[in-house]
């Protein structure tokens, strides 16, 4: 049976991270709509320059659009094994949507795995966050030097991690996508796991709780 999987999470929580992961475990592939908009913007698409505005200005891009991103992602073929959502849903207008494509696909549960990190902390993650320019990773927190572990590129800072920008997200994130865990936090396929951890603990409390939010789902 396929698995649906969403992993979401303040800014900086580590999602992208630990999506990756969990993606490579589980042979799911990876739909971030994050990653997608900001190869759109790259690329410089149409779709690109509708949404680069509301990304530098740490704004929310338009359900309408980010939800015609995941619903063509889901109509491909690799997506009937199910698939791990980093950075989707954000809003209770876009996880309502993905119920009602996941109701007209009806091939396995929706998992929903929330990782919790203190404000604090975010704030301090985001300001010293470095990514890759060329392939969009991560760069690992103990990582020494600015050269990317899986392809040598550059390691930058992200446009939408200087201050104002990751306050503004910081609001976004509690006034419009906090309002989910309550959306989600009375289904039996719900978890929350502790994010302020070592990634590696992260990891594993991550893969205990999709495990167990699967055991009576069969
Ligand atoms: P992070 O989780 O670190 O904030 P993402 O890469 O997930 O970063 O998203 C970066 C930006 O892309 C967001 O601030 C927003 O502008 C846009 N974006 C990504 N996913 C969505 C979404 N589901 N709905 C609306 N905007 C989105
Ligand atoms: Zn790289």
């Amino acid at each position: 049976m396929a698995l649906n999987l969403v992993v979401m999470g303040p800014p900086g929580a580590g999602k992208g991270t630990q999506a990756d992961r969990v993606t490579v475990n589980r042979r799911l592939p990876k739909v971030s709509t994050g990653e997608i908009l900001r190869a759109a913007i790259k690329a410089g698409t149409p779709l690109g320059l509708a949404a680069k505005a509301m990304m530098d200005a740490g704004s929310l891009v338009d359900d309408a659009i980010v939800v015609g991103i995941v619903r063509e992602r889901l109509a491909e073929p690799d997506a009937v094994r199910g698939v791990l959502l980093d950075g989707f849903p954000r809003t209770v207008a876009q996880a309502q949507a993905l119920d009602a494509v996941l109701a007209e696909r009806d091939n396995g549960p929706l998992v929903v795995i929330n990782i919790e990190v203190p404000d604090d902390e975010i704030v301090h993650r985001l300001l010293h966050r470095r990514v890759c320019q060329d392939c969009g990773s991560n760069a690992e927190p103990n990582d020494e030097g600015d050269v990317c572990h899986k392809c040598g590129g550059s390691l930058v800072q992200r446009a939408d991690d200087v201050e104002d920008v990751v306050r503004a997200r910081l609001r976004v994130y509690a006034e419009q996508t906090r309002p989910l865990i309550d959306f989600y936090r009375s289904r039996p396929t719900f978890r929350s796991v502790n994010g302020a951890q070592r990634p590696d603990r992260v990891l594993a409390a991550l893969e205990a709780a999709i495990t167990s939010a699967l055991e009576g789902t069969s």
